[in-house]
């Protein structure tokens, strides 16, 4: 035994001494009219008939339950015994009627305190007897002893005393049962990334991981089981771990959950999808359109932009003769698991030869997390002791959790049947000796894939260059086969309805991603309009790319940097490619949501560095961490707040943990090239925030005998940092525009709120007016001003910016090249005029309809 399993043992040996939970008659278990408890099935104990209407704790512990009729409750002393407090005989039949719990499932007690309250006139009415039982059901490790019986006891006397069995004391301690509750705060609830995170840090722990949420309990294990729970954001999820090493496994499980299960936490649930996920339709109870019908226009929605002209490759369902009964047990249990683990190496192989991050990445991970999980191969297997073929086993049993999940009627758990079913193909064809992808092999250039549903892996295992578009019947905007098209740059109109099935076989295409529709037979001008249109897209894609690489200036000449934002050390190399001049924004976050202890100063250095090399010594912008209102962390703990957008966040955060920001200080001062980074500091009010900042850079620079200074820019967020930007400027070398965050404070309209979103404008003159003032209040220190929120990624918004004032854009990688050649275009003078204009309008639209008029090429 371990020195830690020796303590424990010891505390589990020690004496306790239980208290009475209620006043009124000890008597012996054997007087119970109940052989559950009079033969001591339950455990050992005592009864007392009660005279006082409460129930009380018998000693300082943890709730372990309180059972949903609350007549009963479980506790969990400090030595591993738990104590069953069981209110009257047959009780659980009241449903509750009469009891009133006062604790909560995970609470700590003392001794005395107050557990439940009930009815005694009521009970002595419908209850078969009021007699309480106190017993001890971990019975095994634990000697009940000292019973007091055939007297009458007041509540908080001593009634009874659990030892310990020392030698068996191990065993027990090995059975331990730890009970915890966290709340989901996932936009998107427990769907299948979160859930596949979830099971494989659960299947490292040997014992039982079970959780329970609104009634449903899934083994926390297994993949499937945990996406049909149907949590949703909000919801309470309460964690039951079993085994050796309980208490910390479900610590770790509780911070996981709480930091977010590698997902975004979102305080405020995501708005609901406003899809509908038409039902699957028989292909052969639609008719087929016919082009002498001429032009027929369908309408799904928005899943990739773009435009694609082309012919229709109908992706038909693959149809498999799956003989139910097997060839004996060992024989068919071996097939399964020779087709999975083939299976497996498939998706690792594919996983390996393509990027790991991104959409692509997680669902080969969630594929992988499914194979694994534990309550479809039971299952599986259940069905193949019982006679049945392998593949028709695997089948059956995907096909009913994907049934289940469809069920729930929550449209992005419906989504993730598709993850299932498409495993369920994979399988079964691997079992059959056939192609699993409904794809033909061969396909004729410009094919726009036409499915019912095309499977997230059967797109994963497309050369995108073969594909123009893609278009199907169902499936929603956030599907993963949605997100791999946008990823891989393939318009796709999804959530079409039957219709699509409608389109025959090589019909002529012409694809709107843009606008969600879908052309069938499209007329000769129709054809030409898209012929033109593709060539122009193309023309100026590549005109843009190949020029993407030049200094960006004005056509008069005037200099203005065009950086990347930049959440990922993954998406440098892509983003220098694109033509980005360096990184203008560092979001610092990807190094520490999503984990349970906060990265070391080792690790950033190392993570940084991996960045600036990647920009071969171009700027790197680093912001320190901004989290906060709607980014928790679990290791962070911060007090509760009303409205946290407005509470603890950004640089407020940093300073009142000091030493986080010290560790990321030194990390980004010991980047080499020495020059190469900046540090940007977020949420900045005023200027003593950011001198209290440079008091800590200055400090680890001297500590860390650095002779080269380092730049040191404020992000102006909050409007009294536009309106007091001079100051600030006085304090900073350079600023920072986060137009995200200042339109959302000027507007008083929350960046989160899906019904004010289309007003949410970072082109609203109230923010273009603090843009220009910021600019003003640099201009007095002849400090630059940058802009790193969304307006920056705008082509249409770049101009205006620049008018302002701006010299430097950070935008998001994709629309580099569109920036850079818009600004080309248009002299710093006419920027200026028109920038002038726009801010004595009146409103975002007017900002933009004078853009737009003024500069119809944008
Ligand atoms: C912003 O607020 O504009 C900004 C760039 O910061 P974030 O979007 O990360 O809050
Ligand atoms: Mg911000």
């Amino acid at each position: 035994m371990s020195r830690a399993s020796v303590a424990r043992a010891d505390v589990a040996a020690a004496r306790l001494r239980l208290v009475s939970p209620v006043s009124g008659w000890a008597a012996r278990l054997e007087e119970v009219p109940d052989p559950a408890f009079s033969q001591r099935l339950m455990g050992d104990g005592v009864a007392v008939d009660p005279t006082s209407p409460e129930l009380r704790a018998p000693c300082d512990g943890v709730v372990m339950s309180v059972h949903a009729s609350r007549h009963a409750c479980t506790l969990r002393a400090s030595t591993g015994a738990e104590i069953l407090l069981h209110i009257g005989i047959d009780t659980v039949m009241l449903r509750g009627e009469g009891f009133t719990s006062h604790v909560q499932t995970g609470q700590q007690v003392r001794a005395g305190a107050l557990l439940i309250t009930f009815d005694m006139d009521l009970l002595a009415r419908k209850a078969r007897s009021l007699q309480t039982l106190m017993v001890v059901v971990n019975a095994e490790g634990y000697t009940v002893s000292d019973c007091v019986e055939g007297r009458s006891v007041q509540a908080g006397e001593p009634l009874l005393t659990v030892t310990g069995d020392a030698a068996r004391a191990s065993e027990a301690e090995a059975e331990a049962r730890v009970l915890r509750e966290v709340r989901l705060l996932l936009a998107h609830g427990l769907h299948a990334r979160p859930a596949a995170a979830f099971a494989l840090r659960a299947r490292q722990h040997l014992g039982g991981v079970v959780l329970t949420c609104k009634g449903r309990t899934a083994n926390g294990k297994s993949v499937s089981a945990l996406m049909a729970l149907g949590a949703v954001h909000g919801d309470t999820l309460s964690l039951q771990v079993e085994g050796e090493g309980a208490e910390q496994v479900a610590r770790e499980l509780v911070e996981w959950v709480a930091a977010g299960l590698g997902e975004a936490i979102h305080l405020r649930a995501a708005p609901g999808v406003a899809v509908s996920m038409p039902v699957p339709v028989p292909a052969s109870t639609v008719p087929e359109l016919d082009a002498a019908q001429g032009e027929r226009i369908l309408s799904g929605t928005l899943a990739s932009p773009g435009l694609a002209l082309g012919r229709a490759v109908r992706v038909t369902e693959l149809t498999f003769e799956v003989p139910e009964v097997g060839a004996g047990l060992e024989h068919e249990s071996a097939r399964l698991d020779e087709a999975l683990a083939r299976v497996r190496a498939e998706i690792q192989a594919a996983h390996a030869a393509g990027p790991g991050a991104g959409a692509r990445g997680d669902i080969f991970g969630a594929h992988l997390a499914l194979l694994e999980d534990p309550e479809l191969l039971e299952a599986a297997r259940r069905e193949v002791a019982q006679g049945r073929s392998a593949p028709w086993a695997w089948r059956a049993v995907v096909e009913r959790q994907a049934a289940a999940l469809v069920g729930l009627e929550d449209a992005r758990l419906a989504e993730r049947a598709s993850d299932l079913r498409d495993l369920a193909r994979r399988v079964v064809a691997e079992l059959m000796g056939r192609a699993h992808s409904r794809v033909p092999a061969e396909l004729p250039p410009d094919a726009i894939l036409v499915a019912d549903e095309l499977l997230p892996s059967e797109l994963a295992a497309l050369d995108p260059r073969r594909v123009a578009g893609l278009c199907m019947a169902r499936g929603g905007p956030t599907s993963h086969v949605a997100i791999l098209a946008a990823g891989m740059g393939i318009p796709a109109v999804v959530a079409m309805g039957a219709s699509a099935l409608g389109i025959p076989d090589g019909a002529p295409l012409v694809l709107e991603g843009d606008s969600g529709q879908v052309r069938v037979f499209p007329s000769e001008s129709t054809r030409e309009v898209t012929t033109r249109g593709l060539a122009a897209r193309a023309e100026r894609r590549s005109a843009r790319l190949a020029n993407a690489h030049e200094e960006c200036r004005t056509a008069d000449g005037v200099r203005i940097e065009v950086f990347a934002n930049l959440g990922r050390p993954a998406d440098a190399l892509s983003a220098f490619e694109k033509g980005a001049e360096g990184c203008g924004l560092l979001r610092t976050e990807f190094l520490f949501l999503e984990r349970v202890h906060a990265p070391d100063e080792e690790e950033q250095t190392a993570r940084y560095q991996e960045i600036a090399d990647a920009l071969q010594g171009r700027p790197l912008v680093i912001r320190t961490l901004d989290v906060g209102g709607d980014k928790p962390l679990a290791y962070l703990p911060l007090p509760r707040e009303e409205n946290p957008v407005l509470g603890l966040r950004g640089v407020r955060v940093s300073l009142r943990s000091p030493e986080l920001l010290r560790a990321q200080v030194r990390a980004i001062l010991r980047v080499q090239p020495r020059g190469a980074c900046r540090i940007l500091v977020p949420m900045v009010t005023s200027a003593d925030e950011l001198r209290a900042v440079r008091a800590v850079v200055e400090a680890e620079r001297g500590a860390l005998g650095r002779a080269e200074p380092i730049a040191l820019g404020a992000m102006v967020e909050v409007p009294a940092a536009a309106v007091l930007a001079d100051q600030l400027a006085a304090a900073a070398d350079f600023l920072s525009i986060g137009t995200n965050d200042l339109t959302q404070y000027v507007l008083a309209m929350d960046r989160g709120n899906a019904e004010l979103a289309s007003r949410l404008d970072g082109l609203h003159p109230g923010v273009l007016r603090l843009v220009a003032k910021t600019v003003e209040g640099a201009r007095v220190h002849g400090r630059p001003v940058a802009v790193c929120g969304g307006v920056a990624s705008e082509p249409l918004a770049a101009p205006l910016l620049v008018g302002l004032g701006v010299t430097e854009l950070s935008a998001t990688p994709a629309v580099i090249p569109d920036v850079k050649a818009a600004l080309r275009t248009l002299s710093l003078a006419h920027c200026e005029q028109v920038a002038r204009a726009a801010l004595s309008l009146e409103s975002a639209e007017a900002v933009r309809a004078l853009v737009r008029s003024t500069w119809p090429g944008l």
